[in-house]
């Protein structure tokens, strides 16, 4: 109640009026609060329904990101998961994007999300101008991740041997890939006379330009180095890549877990992801996120996720490669492991920093006397129970 606090502080801050003033404007704020509580309070029993309160179901969430056709075109394709496809997921947006050799996504913005990827197979090259006016190029293989921050001008090209797939992740699950600032779509509708005196050719230079978005198209595999236009430029000072495959891992018995948030890498600032690697029979425990939604991705395998949304609230639903799940910010959850392939997750949060409470350590944080009330549980339960974080647990023996 911070009416009850404000006036405390009032109160212990008058002392130079003396008590009897002290004692009077607290005796007023007390009747006017009683009388603001028991108006709320009236207001309230009218309000309430007769029934008991209705809960609303716990709303789908699971997606098939690879079951759509997408956008297809020569030079690759793009399938997206947005609350279009996934209504539940309002701060997460996900692509599954593939490039042939040579193939690029042209040159972009996005105005509305920061865009982070992963690479799944394959190659790519990057290259990102930022607002000061600094420029990076850098190429990424399988376990490679980026983050580009929103309004940041970028681009991807395939390097090959074979087709490049990424998973992109966007801050906003309203963000579409397919609605996004490209330098074609810009150029087309522009005067051509504008174009002119901005660009330095000849209007009939630009007949032969894209007359609408590219989006994506074909290339020729670029040499292995190669100069940036305006040699000028300073590199950027803020790496906009991040090796996720190939930092140490937090080892469990049941498998490993790579979680790279702001303090990893620094200019990812609105996401935290995660690469979850689960053995055959591993159990990743009961736990929460205090501050931010979850954004799974499954690249192998398979995994049964259960989630809990109090008023016995719970739903669960099986995943595997190809399928998105969404677990909103505090919602309770943990994934069995399915199968006798190895299950690999790539997780995205919707916050720069990590947050996690699990069950145990939670339980952990508690003296035995209120978990025996709690529980209605003897010593000998007690004295069975984790102390703190089990994270990944093993195969049951
Ligand atoms: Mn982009
Ligand atoms: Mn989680």
């Amino acid at each position: 109640m911070p009416d009850e606090r404000g006036t405390d502080r009032q109160a212990g801050t008058d002392r130079s009026a003396g008590i009897d003033r002290r004692a009077l404007f607290s005796a007023i704020s007390n009747v006017s609060l009683g009388l603001a509580a028991t108006a709320v309070i009236a207001e309230q029993v009218k309000a309430a329904p007769s029934e008991e309160t209705k809960v609303e179901e716990l709303e789908p969430f699971k997606y098939d990101i690879e079951s759509e056709t997408g956008w297809v075109g020569p030079g690759g394709s793009a399938k997206e998961a947005t609350v279009k496809q996934l209504p539940v997921s309002q701060t997460i947006a996900g692509v599954s994007m593939r490039l042939e050799p040579g193939a690029i996504r042209e040159l972009h913005w996005h105005a509305l999300a920061a865009e982070w990827a992963y690479v799944i197979t394959g190659r790519c090259r990057t290259t990102v101008i930022t607002p000061n006016g600094q420029a990076e190029v850098d190429d990424f293989e399988v376990g490679d991740t980026w983050y580009f921050p929103r309004g940041h001008g970028h681009a991807i090209q395939a390097l090959g041997p074979g087709e490049c797939h990424f998973l992109l992740g966007f801050d906003n699950g309203h963000f579409s890939e397919f609605g996004t600032f490209s330098i074609t779509d810009w150029i087309a509708r522009t005067p051509r006379h504008v174009l002119a005196r901005n660009l330095n050719l000849p209007e009939a230079a630009f007949a032969q330009l894209p007359q609408k978005e590219l989006y994506i198209g074909p290339g020729q595999v670029p040499p292995a180095v190669e100069d940036i236009r305006n040699s000028e430029l300073q590199p950027s000072q803020s790496a906009h890549k991040f090796r996720m495959g190939k930092m140490p891992p937090k080892v469990f018995e049941g498998g490993e877990e790579r979680i790279v948030s702001s303090n990893e890498f620094p200019i990812q600032t609105t996401i935290t992801a995660n690469r979850m690697d689960l053995k055959p029979g591993a159990l990743r425990e009961l736990h929460w996120h205090p501050h931010a939604d979850e954004w799974q991705f499954y690249t192998k395998g398979r995994g049964r996720v259960t989630i809990f949304g109090s008023h016995g609230r719970v739903k669960t639903e099986e995943f595997g490669p190809g399928h998105v799940a969404f677990i909103k910010q505090g919602y309770g959850h943990y994934i069995e492991q399915v199968g006798d392939e190895p299950t690999q997750i790539l997780i995205l949060f919707n916050s720069g920093l990590y947050q996690e409470i699990s069950l145990t350590n939670w339980l952990g944080g508690n003296p035995n006397s209120l978990l025996t009330s709690n529980f209605g549980i003897g010593k000998d339960q007690l004295d069975r129970l984790p102390k703190k974080e089990v994270g990944i647990l093993g195969k049951r023996g």
